[in-house]
């Protein structure tokens, strides 16, 4: 079942459901871990579960003439082959994450036929941040600068268009796609109404919903989606929660993500003695944002779990 069609039916019984994000294993890894992480969620009736994308990464590795060799590497391949596998296992939807970084339009491409063949009917397209090391987004030689490119690919294949060219007669995928969003802009942008601008193409290309960056503040989410409907962004918006989890993100999540941190939040994290408190006031923030976005009628919430499940639980045994 296409997300769209999730979300429509959510909305029209006028429910809210949730969706979480996991990480494929680490190489070598089997899919144990990722089973754990998903399986004791599945009682609360996920609309469906989002699989991150993760590029190559560099690493330094010692000689032994004592100088440093860079080596390039992939710590979490298989976003397809696990996708596949929770779906297989457990009967419920899933959204892989396709990304433009450091991939060609011809790897997009073997990854969309594979995420077909498999059933998979929904992907969430994104560019990618830069690698490791790098101040700035390096396009693949072959593949795509922006999100959006990658939407009119998916659409394009969608409408039996290949890299090739067009196959006429030929079986046409239905991939539902979702992009993202930024209620705080996406850190590159030079402004709040360039990034909607941004965002908008990316929907004109064909993107039926946008699943927002992590936020900790409902005013700017609800914002964001007033700002998107008067900018004629008309599509689903799905609110991204993280579940805050350790001290070291007061600093962490904004240097990544380029998010505010409520002073209640920081507040209430600073007097706690230990990171097992931390978990305990993110799950309260958390629910507390998620009481408040159902009563808002949003259909659907996104949680980020960062592949740990256990403080998600609480969440979801409180509001679904
Ligand atoms: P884009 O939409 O391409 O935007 C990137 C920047 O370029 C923005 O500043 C935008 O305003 C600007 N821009 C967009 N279009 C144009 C244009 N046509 N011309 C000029 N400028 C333009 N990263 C991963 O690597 N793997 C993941 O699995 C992953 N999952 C994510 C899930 C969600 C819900 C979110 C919100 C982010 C996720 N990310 C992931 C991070 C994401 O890849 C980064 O935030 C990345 O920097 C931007 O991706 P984007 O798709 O928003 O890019």
């Amino acid at each position: 079942m296409q997300v769209i069609e999730m979300i429509n039916k959510a909305a029209a019984e006028g429910r809210t459901r949730f969706t979480f994000e996991t990480l494929p294993p680490l190489k070598g890894d089997g899919t144990a871990t990722v089973f754990e992480a998903v399986e004791p969620l599945l009682e609360f009736d996920p609309a469906y579960i989002n699989i991150t994308y993760h590029r190559e990464d560099v690493k330094y590795v010692e000689r032994p003439d004592g100088l440093l060799e860079k080596r390039i590497v992939r710590r979490r391949p298989g976003t397809v082959g696990i996708s596949a596998a929770i779906m297989k296992r457990y009967g419920v939807e899933v959204v892989p994450h396709l990304i433009c970084g450091g991939l060609s339009r011809y790897d997009i491409e073997d990854a969309l036929i594979d995420m077909d063949f498999l059933g998979i009917d929904n992907v969430l397209a994104l560019r990618g941040d830069n690698m490791r090391g790098e101040h700035a987004f390096r396009t693949h030689p072959e593949g795509h600068a922006h999100a959006c490119d990658l939407v009119r690919q998916i659409v394009g294949m969608n409408n039996g268009v290949f890299i090739d060219g067009e196959v006429e007669e030929c079986h046409h995928s239905q991939f539902c796609i979702g992009v993202a969003g930024y209620p705080e802009k996406h850190a590159e942008s030079p402004n709040g109404d360039t990034d909607l601008r941004f965002l908008k193409e990316k929907v004109d290309a064909g993107a039926s919903y946008i699943v927002t960056q992590m936020c900790f503040d409902n005013r700017k989410l609800f914002d964001f989606i007033n700002r998107c409907r008067a900018a004629g962004i008309m599509v689903p918006i799905v609110p991204g929660i993280k579940p805050f989890s350790t001290k070291a993100q007061l600093s962490l999540l904004p240097q990544i993500f380029h998010v505010d941190l409520p002073q209640e939040l920081v507040s209430e994290v600073e007097r706690c003695a230990d990171n097992k408190q931390v978990r305990q006031v993110g799950v309260e923030w958390a629910i507390m944002q998620a009481r408040e976005l159902k009563k808002a009628g949003l259909p659907i919430l996104h949680f980020y779990t960062m592949g740990r499940t256990d403080n998600m639980y609480k969440i979801a045994k409180e509001i679904f």
